[in-house]
């Protein structure tokens, strides 16, 4: 839809809305500015980066174009929420009796945090326009869609796709959880942002399991988020040592980006910590039966991935740890049901045991 009579104070009514729900920033592009995404994509995808996530593969059509994914797209508003740690999130790397959680995972849940908001910023922005423009539509999808957020941030101006393949804003740094509103008004865009990583490759330079075959490149079958949250059955064994005690997710490629000098901590009360939680040790997560996890990690983003894959992480933390007082758990953990973890359980103690 053509609109040639935006109310004056339109962009400034946007932005207060969105502000005033915690994203920090705002940017708006138009559906065809990411033509090299579904390109980029599909080099990915033909080189196995996407490992065994095949829903990549199964959604790349509407991945690449948001027109796929609704047709009468004019205007992707593109939103950003800053999650920025007050700790450093890497010191806990040194304390192998704790289990290393993701920034983003210590959290309650973003999504559900993040789809309420943005929810109630497509309400505002339709009931605002409601009146002048009838046919408003507007739509929202929180990464559970099949979005190219990161691409579409940058035509939007919010920051650009850094070496380690995540959004890096000037403002904020590396710690942004994005979201994008689709409406089929036809907004003034704003200037893409351009790369500013310049000689660094700091982030490539951090990676414990080379997992970047290329700048701006990420080989997920390499990467310990992916095996640590998305893949199924045992974690190769290459990978068992630099995963040290990190047991869900990974944040080394975001937490060295020199960019993160300009960040802040996040202020968006559901996200904010002050410090890093310090009921993390790694001899309680490997007690956790099925209840237990759920009880645990109920509201958390660590909740997805299910008891048995979060143990077999922690056996394999444990395995690293050099803690002789773990032993008695993972020799438990040996007999455990489910034959993934006892298969860590054993390398764990095996590993143990050669200290
Ligand atoms: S998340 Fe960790 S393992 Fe994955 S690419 Fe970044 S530094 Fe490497
Ligand atoms: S660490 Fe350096 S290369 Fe990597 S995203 Fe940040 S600025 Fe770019």
């Amino acid at each position: 839809m053509s609109v040639p009579n935006l109310p004056k104070n339109w962009r400034a009514n946007l932005e207060a809305d969105a502000n005033e729900l915690g994203f920090e920033s705002i940017g708006i592009t138009t559906p065809d500015a990411i033509p090299e995404a579904a390109e980029r994509l599909a080099r990915a995808l033909k080189d196995g980066h996407h490992a065994t996530m095949g829903w990549m593969e199964e959604t790349a059509e509407r991945r690449g174009s948001p027109t796929a994914l609704w047709p009468d797209v004019q205007s992707v508003i593109v939103l950003a929420m800053n999650y920025g740690p007050e700790f450093d999130p890497l010191t806990v790397l040194d304390e192998p009796e704790r289990g290393a959680i993701s920034v983003y995972a210590r959290h309650r849940d973003y999504h559900d945090v993040m789809k309420g908001k943005v929810k109630t910023l497509a309400s505002k922005l339709a009931a605002r326009h409601r009146e002048t423009f009838p046919d408003i539509e507007v739509k929202v999808f929180v990464d559970t869609a099949p979005v190219m957020e990161k691409p579409l941030a940058q035509a939007a101006g919010l920051g650009w796709q850094g070496k380690h393949t995540n959004l890096v804003s000037r403002d904020h740094g590396s710690w942004l959880f994005l979201a994008s509103l689709f409406t089929n008004l036809s907004l003034p865009v704003d200037k893409l942002e351009r790369d500013h990583c310049g000689s660094c490759m700091d982030c490539h330079d951090a990676c414990p399991t080379n997992a970047f075959p290329a700048p701006y490149r990420l080989d997920a079958r390499r990467c310990i988020s992916y095996l640590t949250i998305e893949h199924h059955g045992p974690i190769p064994h290459e990978f068992r040592k630099p995963m040290g005690n990190r047991i869900y997710g990974c944040d080394d490629c975001l937490a060295v980006c020199p960019w993160n000098k300009f960040a802040h901590a996040a202020s968006e009360v559901k996200l904010a910590s002050p410090e890093p939680p310090r009921d993390d040790d790694l001899a309680g997560f490997l007690a956790l039966d099925d209840t237990a996890f759920r009880t645990r990690f109920s509201g958390s983003p660590v909740k997805r991935i299910g008891r048995d894959r979060f143990i077999r992480n922690c056996c394999i933390a444990a395995g690293n740890s050099a803690l002789p007082e773990l032993l008695p758990a993972v020799e438990q953990l040996t007999q455990d049901a489910d034959e993934t973890v006892a298969e860590a359980a054993r390398w764990a103690e095996a590993e143990l045991r050669k200290n």
